[in-house]
């Protein structure tokens, strides 16, 4: 059998990244040798330790070797403090820019037999819109006055809207294949407020709908919802969402409020996309309140590394290890105590492992 082999960057960062990036290698170096996948790992510095120790919060090092000599990467976790420090800001946003992360993909799942089931992927675009962060401020008479520019441009709405289609084929593909699903058919919902921002939404909105409705995408159903109205849905109906594409900053908020329906933030992964490149990254922060105490939850972490491999096309190794956490959490009695359980962070990763 042909075998591959991935290199992978490991970036464990702050507080409990340090606890749950470990996880996330032990779960790549545990799957079958049958799917003739091999790892080679490779220890990378960024963060706010980092910046303090090195005075760079992701140094010039780390995003050369990811470039010049990884497959994909596994962040963890940095801690933003709450009053800026001079001189340091989050290296996952710049490392997105540096390496051209522009999807933000974040998959928010129950497991099937839950109460109110619910399986979704939020799609945010990451490079543009508010986030360009182009701000300033001045005086008036009345006084002052702060501004932002909000970017929207026809390639990268185009990009992230064709990204959500291919997301939304691959989904159907894995249900076809036999995995259950609260969803018969692939569906893209597009998300905007171009009632109010007719030029900026308004640009993302057609873009969207015109690179979905290539003739690729004949299966995938497409719909618009304004995000005000759309949250209120996501709430009293998450089980009606399969993919969702949305701007950069309702792609934040939402992917946010999704975390909630599931519980807790220590399930949730997310991956940052780029051509032929993946970064996993768990949705949760550093998390100081529980660091150092061995009971973060790793399951955010292991689907990171899963969804990495779906981005890298091994999409039956990522089928593996989503299936290997779904067993422990239907079980339910190995879980950390976010979830209710008593379980360390080490016992819910050997009972996962064990389940692979
Ligand atoms: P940061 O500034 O780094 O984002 P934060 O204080 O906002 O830190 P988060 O990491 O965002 O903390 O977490 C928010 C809450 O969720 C905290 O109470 C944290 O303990 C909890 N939490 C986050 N991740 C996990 C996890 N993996 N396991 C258990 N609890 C978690
Ligand atoms: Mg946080």
């Amino acid at each position: 059998m042909a075998s591959r082999t991935l290199r992978i960057g490991l970036i464990p960062g702050d507080g409990i990244g340090k606890e749950v990036i470990p996880a996330g290698r032990r779960i790549l170096e545990a799957l079958p040798a049958s799917l003739g996948l091999k790892f080679e790992f490779v220890n990378l510095q960024a963060g706010f330790e980092t910046f303090e120790k090195t005075g760079a919060a992701l140094p010039d090092e780390t995003v050369q070797i990811l470039k010049s000599d990884c497959d994909g990467a596994l962040f963890g976790a940095v801690s933003s403090p709450t009053t800026p420090v001079k001189g340091y800001s989050s290296p996952i946003v710049a490392l997105r820019k540096k390496l051209d992360l522009y999807a933000n993909v974040r998959p928010v799942k129950t497991v099937f037999n839950a109460p109110k089931p619910i399986d979704m992927v939020i799609v945010r675009e990451n490079t543009e819109d508010l986030y360009v962060k182009e701000e300033k401020t001045y005086d008036t008479p009345e006084g002052k006055v702060a501004e932002a520019i909000k970017r929207i441009s026809q390639r990268a709405s185009s990009r992230i809207a064709t990204m959500a289609g291919e997301i939304a084929l691959r989904r159907q593909k894995i249900r076809a294949a036999g995995s259950p699903s609260i969803h018969k058919g692939p569906l893209v919902t597009i998300t905007h407020k171009s009632n109010v921002l007719s030029q900026t939404d308004g640009l993302f909105r057609a873009t969207s709908k015109e690179a979905l409705a290539n003739p690729r995408f004949l299966s995938v159903a497409v719909e618009e919802q304004i995000v005000d109205s759309m949250v209120y849905k996501l709430f009293r109906q998450p089980e009606a969402y399969d993919v969702i594409v949305a701007p950069n900053l309702y792609g934040d908020i939402l992917s946010d409020g999704a975390a909630a329906l599931v519980g807790s933030l220590g399930l949730v992964p997310s991956a940052n996309v780029g051509e032929g490149f993946a970064i996993g990254e768990p949705c949760h922060g550093s998390a100081p309140d529980i660091m150092g105490q061995g009971i973060a939850n790793p399951i955010a972490t292991l689907r990171s590394a899963a969804l990495m491999l779906e981005f890298l096309n091994e999409e039956e190794a990522a089928a593996k290890i989503y299936a290997a956490v779904d067993a422990n959490l239907s079980e339910g009695k190995l879980l950390s105590p976010d979830l209710g359980g008593k379980a360390k962070t080490e016992e819910v990763v050997q009972d996962i492992l064990r389940r692979l």
